[in-house]
């Protein structure tokens, strides 16, 4: 079946994700191809870029979630804008089959080039109870779900006189200590102790917050000696950080811990919050195409970010961010591709987005090389630490620091990086209104079911309404 509604007879620039890449793709080209008789359609089965970056603050409660987002129907207004999900590419036949949102209708788009920009998505190990028990940080649902379900949790356990539900709803555990886990729970547990000061029902120290790392180290993307300072400052503010030590399993919320060592038991934890962010894996949406993967499932890409398989790039496909293995001509990188960070994805999206021009205009592409400009992070209000490298002045090894400083960086740096005006003027303003009326810490009750008061006025409720994640 194909869309009537949708452009005909218009040379087709098919963007597969708004996100980082197709946002940035999209927003450098809609203009161009637009005057020149073309058409950018952007698919996505969200409505918008989301800022992941922010992710840890809007679960912290310090930015609104929808602030953390930037709705493509406002700021690409010369594309064409599908809200549904690719779900096959035939490359030789330049066609994608599209599924629109919400289990809507099946079609075929037909393009003349595409950019494969849809991104990673949470890898999860087959842990037993993990799926049924646990909550990701990679989408502003579950960011905005895990805020409220905190703070319910701290309301619900400032009345219960269960001691064992009163410790389970104040235990919070964050698998995986990269950069998400690591701010994640620093942020959630500077929100947790704003809430229970506000709660003279319970005391900061019922609070437990537990960070679980299979590696050594925490936060690969600073320096080991910055990582173990930031083990002590969390550890200094009571998290229990456990290094070489994985999740075995979690059935019924009772998760059992393993030493990565020697693979002997390593405690056991009842909690009602289970977040998960022990690594990503590049969209497996590009398995149902014919474009060359590599074997960690990424789509290959040359430094042109063409597309490119045994026999040389291919014509019209180009490919970058998460989903993509893009070579990392600095040398550095992980097996020599660029990782999987915003860093790259923006810069990478400019570059093709010249190089799309370039080809059409028989012009020379260019390679895309980028220097690592370090990290910042947020650990809280006025905490964080940065490691900043590559900058006019500073080579070598860089230059870190934490503390307020770099709390003060983290929030400039991604208050000036969210795209567009309209965004960063909400992202600022909101900063500015926490500074002086403080963090909310109020949950909006029942956001996950909304018809709840509905049903309670029409009798047909349910007889109980146990709250979960
Ligand atoms: C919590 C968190 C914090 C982070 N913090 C940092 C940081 O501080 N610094 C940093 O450099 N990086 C950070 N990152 C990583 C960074 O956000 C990603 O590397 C970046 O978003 C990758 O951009 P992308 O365009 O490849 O993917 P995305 O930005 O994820 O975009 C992919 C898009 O594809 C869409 N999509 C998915 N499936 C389909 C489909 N089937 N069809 C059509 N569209 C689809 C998605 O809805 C999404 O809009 C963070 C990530 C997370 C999760």
């Amino acid at each position: 079946m194909s869309f009537t509604q949708l452009a005909k007879d218009r040379p087709r620039l098919l963007i597969v994700g708004g996100g980082y890449v197709g946002f940035t793709v999209a927003q450098e080209l809609q203009k161009r191809i637009k005057d020149s008789g073309g058409v950018v359609t952007v698919v996505d089965p969200n409505p918008y870029m989301t800022y992941l970056p922010f992710l840890p603050e809007v679960a912290a409660g310090n930015i609104e979630g929808r602030h953390a987002v930037v709705p493509h129907r406002q700021h690409l207004r010369d594309c064409e804008l599908v809200g549904g999900r690719v779900i096959g590419v035939d490359h030789a036949n330049r066609t994608a089959t599209v599924q629109g949102v919400d289990e809507g209708e099946t079609f075929e788009l037909a393009y003349d080039e595409i950019v494969i920009s849809g991104g990673s998505v949470t890898r999860a190990f087959p842990i037993e109870g993990l799926a049924e028990n646990g909550i990701g940080l990679k989408s502003i649902e579950e960011a905005v779900g895990l805020r409220d379900w905190v703070l319910e949790r701290i309301e619900f356990a400032s009345l219960t006189s269960d001691e064992d539900e009163r410790r389970r709803a104040l235990t919070f555990v964050v698998v995986g200590g990269g950069y998400a886990g690591t701010e994640g729970l620093a942020e959630i547990e500077d929100m947790a102790r704003t809430a229970v000061e506000r709660n003279d029902r319970l005391q900061p120290s019922d609070l437990r917050f537990v960070l679980i790392e299979a590696m050594g180290r925490i936060m690969p993307e600073v320096s080991e000696e910055r990582a173990e300072k930031v083990v002590a400052h969390l550890r200094s503010r009571g998290i229990e950080v456990l290094l070489n030590t994985s999740l075995d399993s979690a059935v019924d919320k009772h998760l059992k811990l393993i030493n990565m060592q020697d693979k002997s038991p390593a405690g056991e934890i009842d909690t009602d919050t289970l977040v998960w962010t022990a690594g990503v894996q590049a969209n497996p949406l590009v398995k149902n195409t014919d474009f060359p993967l590599d074997q960690r499932g990424r789509v290959r890409a040359g430094a042109d970010l063409r597309i490119t398989g045994d026999d040389g790039p291919l014509e019209g496909a180009w490919a970058a961010g998460d989903v993509a293995a893009v070579p990392d001509l600095t040398g550095g990188g992980v097996g020599g591709f660029c990782v999987p960070n915003a860093q790259h994805a923006v810069r990478q999206a400019r570059v093709l987005a010249k190089n799309v021009l370039a080809a059409r205009a028989g012009k020379p592409l260019e390679d895309y090389y980028h220097e690592n400009l370090g990290a910042v992070a947020g650990l809280g209000l006025y905490k964080g630490v940065a490691s900043i490298k590559n900058l006019p002045g500073i080579k070598g090894n860089g230059v870190e620091f934490s503390g307020f400083p770099a709390w003060m960086m983290h929030r400039l740096y991604h208050g000036y990086a969210i795209p567009t005006v309209e965004r960063k003027a909400r992202v600022f303003s909101e900063y500015v209104l926490n500074a002086v009326f403080g963090r909310d810490t109020a949950p909006i009750r029942h956001a996950r079911e909304p018809r709840l008061n509905f049903q309670e006025a029409t009798g047909t409720a349910p007889a109980t309404s146990k709250a979960s994640l």
